[in-house]
């Protein structure tokens, strides 16, 4: 396999931190801590938000920023270079067989360029346990405070609670294992 490391077209305005790329939904923090307040959103009503601002402060490299979550997730946006994903070049990343995702989805260029230096990824599963599911769209899930399931985006309207969390509910094509994934993609 190639160990060479492209930086994906649409990332490289990302803000960096010591020569790496900050993604998108990484959380920065401007006050030496995380501020989240809710705010209300015409679509969903109150929510939880976020005052960080990519490249002031420092990032968060192990957490995902409420507000680009959410931007992301509602708008089909990749969560690590921020642009818009179309469903002929969207993946996810989690386990096998996952059926709703806590990240947002990525074109496949910039899913590989974070299994490639992502150590955050590494730290927060063994490499070996990735796995890469392409997918042609997704509907959304949301987390609702107090309430004990997942809500339908479509029945937010029968919840009062902020929206704590958004989760993509791709349709899946198929799972790859990350490192077959990625030697697939070094061989196109
Ligand atoms: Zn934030
Ligand atoms: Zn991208």
């Amino acid at each position: 396999m190639t160990t060479t490391i492209t930086i994906p077209a649409g990332a490289a305005q990302l803000p960096r931190w010591r020569g790496l790329l900050v993604p998108y939904v990484t959380e920065w923090t401007s006050h030496g801590q995380p501020m989240w307040p809710t705010i209300t959103t015409p679509e969903y009503g109150p929510t939880k938000s976020c005052t960080c601002r990519p490249g002031h402060g420092e990032p968060l490299f192990t957490e995902i920023c409420g507000a680009r979550l959410r931007e992301a997730v509602t708008r089909q946006l990749c969560q690590t270079c921020g642009h818009h994903v179309p469903g002929d070049d969207m993946v996810f990343l989690g386990g096998h067989g996952s059926t709703v995702y806590a990240n947002a989805a990525m074109h496949a260029d910039c899913c590989r360029y974070a299994l490639q230096v992502c150590s955050g990824l590494l730290k927060a599963m063994p490499e070996d346990r990735w796995y890469v599911a392409a997918a042609v769209g997704y509907t959304i899930l949301l987390q609702v405070k107090d309430v004990e399931r997942f809500v339908p985006a479509d029945e937010r309207h029968l919840h009062d609670g902020p929206v704590t969390h958004w989760y993509p509910r791709p349709v899946i094509t198929s799972y790859t294992r990350a490192a077959d994934w990625l030697a697939e993609q070094a061989s196109r």
